[in-house]
Formats: structure tokens, sequence, C-alpha cells
């Protein structure tokens, strides 16, 4: 595989499952130094890194914490000497439940971890790649970013505001060679998904079915996204949210 980030230091939040695994590993596959952060440490993650013979470590961080967020970006800089590439991925689906049953708890829960941890990300991480001069930052939101879900009000709200906020770094930092990017994907096959479907053939079908390509899509194929709009592949794309959704939103 081509080591297209080699000396290069990527970070990913929410790295122990889902889309931030598959995209830990596919940084250090390409030759990137991975940090992986996440809240819960019992993951393979680090693992699959090293016996593939890469070089990684974990930081345990809850993103919504000021404090966990600004050393979690200090002990990659001290680790491994810079941050080249930040993935802001770590999210919660919250609970199901209408605009006017959406509990106070759920509201807090969800913006906290969603929207207020990705702006925490930045907040630490862009003043570390203003320095270097150079940096790619790629959030993730969702399709519920783009359009509406009806009982998901707390998770449509936190990812929508993730769109705009990416936008805004995206133009703040545009000339200080600090791309800044968001990836919306759709139905993606993770644990996450696997809660809300609860492994139900039936229900997975039905999402399956919405699909416009007629399946879910794999974290790889999200990874694979995020890789690209890190690399300088991308070097001309800032402030894009770009749908990774088997056709959701063009339905
Ligand atoms: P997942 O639940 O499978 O993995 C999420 C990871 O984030 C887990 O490792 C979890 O421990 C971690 N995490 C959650 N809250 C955290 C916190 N406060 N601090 C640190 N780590 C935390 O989910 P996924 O499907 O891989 O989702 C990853 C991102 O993609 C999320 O932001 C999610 O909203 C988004 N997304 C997922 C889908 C999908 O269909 N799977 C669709 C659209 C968007």
């Amino acid at each position: 595989m081509d080591k297209i980030f080699e000396n290069k230091v990527a970070l990913v939040t929410g790295g122990a499952f889902g889309i931030g695994k598959a995209t830990a590993i596919l940084f250090a596959r390409k030759g990137a130094k991975v940090a992986v952060a996440d809240w819960i440490e019992d993951s393979e993650t680090i693992d699959i890194i090293k016996k593939e013979g890469g070089e990684a470590i974990f930081i345990k961080c809850d993103v919504s914490k000021p404090a966990d967020v600004a050393e979690m970006v200090n002990k990659t800089v001290k680790a491994f000497g810079r941050l080249d590439y930040a993935v802001n991925n770590a999210g919660i689906e919250g609970v199901n439940a209408p605009v006017h049953e959406c509990t106070e708890e759920n509201w807090d829960k969800t913006i906290n971890i969603n929207l207020k941890g990705i702006w925490l990300c930045m907040k630490n991480e862009i003043p570390v790649m203003l320095k270097q001069g150079k940096g790619a930052i790629v959030n993730i939101a969702s399709i519920a970013g783009l359009v509406g879900f009806p009982g998901l009000p707390a998770y449509v709200a936190s990812k929508h505001a993730v769109v705009g906020l990416t936008k805004t770094a995206a133009l703040e930092n545009a000339k200080a060679g600090i791309r800044v990017n968001v990836v919306c994907p759709g139905v993606i096959k993770t644990p996450m998904v696997d809660r809300v479907t609860g492994k139900d053939k039936t229900v997975e079908k039905a999402y399956e079915d919405m699909e416009p390509v007629g399946r879910m899509g794999q974290p790889e194929e999200v990874a694979e996204a995020i890789i690209w709009l890190s690399s300088d592949a991308a070097s001309f794309v800032t402030g894009d949210a770009m749908a990774v959704d088997g056709g959701w939103i063009a339905k």
C-alpha cells in the first residue's frame, strides 16, 4: 500500500470502534503514526495497527470534557512531535424520541458529545496546525447533518451544527494552510447501527431498502473518503460537506 502519510501524525477520536477504528487502521496502513482516542479502552484498534507493523498510541478521552481534549492533543504532540491530520469522529446516537418528547438529559448529552466535542477538538488542534503552517481536519457529521430525521432531534441538530461549524473553521483557516472538511455518512454497518437496529434482520432490511444502493455502507468505505480529504490529493478542497451515503441525499 502506498505510504502517502510516512512521517505524518494522525489523531482519530472515537477510534475504538466503527468508522473511527477503520480510519485509524487505514491511516496506519498508509504510513501515519496514529493517536487513537476514545472513552472506551477495550478495543482491538491498537493491536491491529501494531500487528501490521504500524505505530499507534491509545489516549483515553471523553471529547465532551475540555481537560480531556486538551490532554489528548498534548499527549499526541508529546508522543509524535506534531499533528498533521485530525479526524473528529466520536459521537453518539442519543435516544429516539420526537422533539416534544426529547428529554433535556438526552439533548444535553447528545449536543455535548456530538457538537461541543468537535468544537473542543478543533479548539485544541488548530493552534498546533497553525504553528506548523499546515494541517487537515475532517469532522464527522451524518446525512442527519443535511436532512431531517423524525425522532432524532438532538442528533440532527448536533450534526447540522457540525456542518456549519466546519464551514466556519474552514473559512477562518483557509489562508493558513489548514483545510477543514466534514464527512456525512449514510447508514454504515457499525456498532452504532447495530444498537439502532438491534441486529433485527427485518429492521436491517428496512434500512438497506432506504439506501438507494440497496445496502448499508462499510466503515472502510467512509475511511477511504476521510483519508482522501485528509491527503494532499484534496489540496483544493475545504469547507466541503461530503456525503458518503450510497445516494441517500440524492433522493
Ligand atoms: P460507533 O458507536 O460504532 O463508534 C463510535 C465511537 O466513538 C466508539 O468507539 C465510542 O466509544 C466513541 N465515543 C462515543 N462517545 C465518545 C466520547 N464522548 N468521547 C470519546 N469517544 C466517544 O459509531 P460509528 O457508527 O462508528 O459512528 C462514528 C461517527 O459517525 C459518529 O459521529 C456518528 O454519529 C457518525 N455517523 C455514523 C453513521 C452510521 O450509520 N454508523 C451514520 C452517520 C454518521
